[in-house]
């Protein structure tokens, strides 16, 4: 059984995916091609916002719009401690601070009820992460945000492809950011992210920090770098996406099976906010008291797990300098304690996802 079946997803839509490859490289327009303005405008057209703009990684695509912002030392951005690293190294690289709030208990997803103690004269933008496919409770984030002034950015790295309230993430915020890694909902075969917006002005400074800077050639209007995403990756990704939908119905069934079969356990499986239309379940992720039991039980048995995240980033070495203490985070620090990731992707049969859940079970 595969943790996530790219090599199955290859098989089943290779004849697409292998046109678009060798097209493009007989294009030979390796950088901007076509294909990188037809996926931008794909991809908008399906969230409902106006612009996007790909670029190089998840990580730059968090990257760039705190560069637009003009972030710099002295601000502070609000994140929360329970994501991958990449949301508070982007603060971190521009010298501002990030500053944590907690998660809530069951969405795992930053608690909005906490954010406003949290906020200073030097708080300039909110990042709250859409984490394992279900997004953080936006409406609410956007209402704080609108009265003190700030701006907000869904990480939605793991989130491109779930619905809240009719709406899409990554058309949720004044901007957002998503990861085509190869193992998120919607990867490709590298690296390569995008960003998403419906303000103009943030788009244009976006556009224009992901190429150098530049407004027309040799002309640098900004600060900027190169973080453009390759024709390549784009082609791929537009073959791959013709299918995005039916597989994104396929998870969310695959993870509603999941939590059936949980049902009466001691696992706590994903909860749903009322709010959530569609989970995307970048990681099917469950809560049990004897995580490494339970994994060592269920390595045994062939079957993959992952853990996201075990250790909450206010308590990693090489963020010392924050100060965080253990204690300081505790729903951050019980969930780290407690999660652990199982099985998922749109090809999961019911007879993969019996096995799983048996084999947790058995290991309780
Ligand atoms: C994957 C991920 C990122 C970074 O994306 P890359 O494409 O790997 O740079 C950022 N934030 C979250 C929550 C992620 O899961």
């Amino acid at each position: 059984m595969e943790y996530i079946d790219l090599k199955k997803q290859y098989k089943l839509y290779k004849e697409e995916i292998d046109k678009k490859i060798w097209d493009n490289i007989n294009n030979a327009t390796f950088i901007n091609g076509k294909d990188v303005t037809e996926l931008e405008n794909t991809l908008a057209s399906y969230l409902g916002v106006k612009y996007a703009v790909a670029c190089s990684t998840g990580t730059d695509a968090l990257l760039i719009p705190l560069m637009a912002y003009g972030i710099k030392a002295g601000d502070e951005v609000i994140t929360t401690p329970f994501t991958f690293a990449a949301t508070v190294e982007v603060i971190f690289m521009l010298g501002a601070k990030p500053v944590f709030v907690d998660i809530d208990e069951r969405t795992y997803n930053i608690d909005p009820s906490k954010i406003e103690a949290k906020i200073t004269k030097n708080t300039k933008g909110i990042i709250p992460v859409s984490l394992y496919g279900q997004t953080a409770d936006m409406d609410e984030i956007n209402r704080i945000a609108k009265n003190h002034n700030l701006f907000v950015m869904e990480d939605a790295c793991q989130s491109f492809g779930a619905i809240y309230k009719g709406k899409r993430s990554c058309a949720l915020s004044d901007v957002s950011a998503t990861s085509f890694f190869p193992s998120k909902p919607l990867g490709c075969y590298g690296d390569g992210g995008m960003m998403f917006t419906s303000n103009k002005d943030i788009y244009e400074k976006i556009k224009c920090i992901a190429n150098h800077g530049q407004q027309g050639r040799y002309n640098h209007v900004m600060l900027g770098l190169n973080f453009r995403l390759d024709t390549l990756q784009a082609g791929i990704m537009l073959a791959k996406f013709k299918y995005f939908e039916d597989e994104a119905e396929k998870r969310k069934a695959i993870g509603a099976k999941y939590t059936e079969a949980f049902k009466g356990s001691e696992v706590i499986a994903p909860y749903l906010a009322p709010y959530t239309d569609r989970s995307i379940y970048a990681q099917y992720s469950i809560r049990v008291k004897n995580r490494d039991a339970v994994i060592k039980k269920l390595t045994e048995k062939g079957i993959p797990t992952a853990v996201h995240y075990p250790v909450p980033l206010h308590l990693q070495p090489g963020y010392q300098y924050l100060g965080g203490k253990n204690g300081q985070y505790p729903v951050s620090e019980a969930v780290a304690n407690e999660i652990m990731s199982l099985p998922m992707h749109p090809f999961l049969t019911d007879e993969d996802i019996n096995t799983v859940v048996k084999a947790v079970k058995e290991a309780l």
